[in-house]
């Protein structure tokens, strides 16, 4: 499933290969699961419109539209991948994937294709002076302010773990990028979050700062094969330093890797590094 890096690598790609262009004309498939806007009045919006902008919100993909390709937008095309979801940018040419359920023709003769084979992924279009804007439900773990963070978890009684998948709190965290923002932290994942102190939540905000950002920094470096092609290929070159490791030994200490069960997740840690 992508996680919120692999989100904003694609949002990044396909800004930098659609942005300025038109919506020729739109083509939406027949199952209906993906549209969460009726395919039709998805066409509709979308046929005429310039994208003014591609960006990441939570773990959502925003296509912000305007009349101009420099005007403010006044629409909305929203791209959730789901599990198995997958954006690219195509000459007309590129066989067409099992599975795709949308194909945005482009005045500059590009293609804006969504495929999805397990139908978890959902798109939306959003006219912007009858809806606000998307918003994703929770706060952005690259950008919140230190003191916010540390007001997430105030009070909380669950696990410091479930509180980072918690989408409600934090939008976009999953499963690898938690585990390994605690190891970096040294707090264990069973930790009660309201009972961590204000230096480790510091510590966790930079942590899952630093991976995301790190994971980010990787998948920069394969964009193309995400949106010309393969979907993911190339993207896990993050090195874990526990996820699905377990029994292994730890990098920093040779504790073998702990898994455990926690909020239905497999969730990994050193036992000697993380307290
Ligand atoms: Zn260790």
């Amino acid at each position: 499933m992508p996680e919120l890096p692999e989100v904003e690598t694609i949002a990044r790609g396909v800004d930098a290969r659609v942005r300025g262009d038109r919506v020729v004309q739109a083509w939406f498939g027949t199952h209906r699961e993906p549209f969460k806007t009726p395919a039709a009045r998805q066409a509709e919006g979308l046929e005429g419109r310039c994208v003014v902008s591609v960006h990441r919100t939570g773990k959502h993909i925003v296509c912000e539209l305007g009349q101009q390709a420099d005007a403010e937008p006044d629409a909305q095309w929203i791209v959730h991948l789901g599990m198995t979801g997958r954006l690219l940018v195509t000459t007309p040419e590129a066989d067409v994937a099992a599975h795709t359920h949308a194909r945005l023709t482009l005045a500059s003769g590009r293609e804006l294709r969504f495929v999805d084979p397990r139908r978890f992924g959902r798109l939306e279009f959003r006219v912007l002076s009858r809806t606000e804007g998307f918003k994703a439900p929770g706060a952005d773990p690259l950008t919140i302010k230190v003191e916010d963070f540390i007001a997430l978890f105030r009070g909380r009684k669950l696990a410091i773990k479930a509180a980072l998948l918690n989408q409600t709190l934090l939008a976009g965290v999953g499963n690898i990028y938690a585990d390994e923002s605690l190891f970096r932290a040294g707090i264990r994942p069973r930790r009660r979050a309201g009972r961590l102190n204000r230096e480790e939540l510091e510590r966790l905000r930079e942590a899952l700062r630093g991976v995301l950002r790190h994971a980010i920094r990787l998948g920069g470096s394969s964009v193309s094969d995400y949106v010309d092609a393969e979907g993911v290929r190339g993207f896990f070159q993050l090195e874990h330093c526990v996820y699905l490791r377990t029994g292994e030994p730890c990098r920093r200490c040779q504790t073998p890797i702990r898994r455990i069960e926690l909020a239905g997740r497999g969730t990994h840690y050193c036992p000697q590094c993380q307290r």
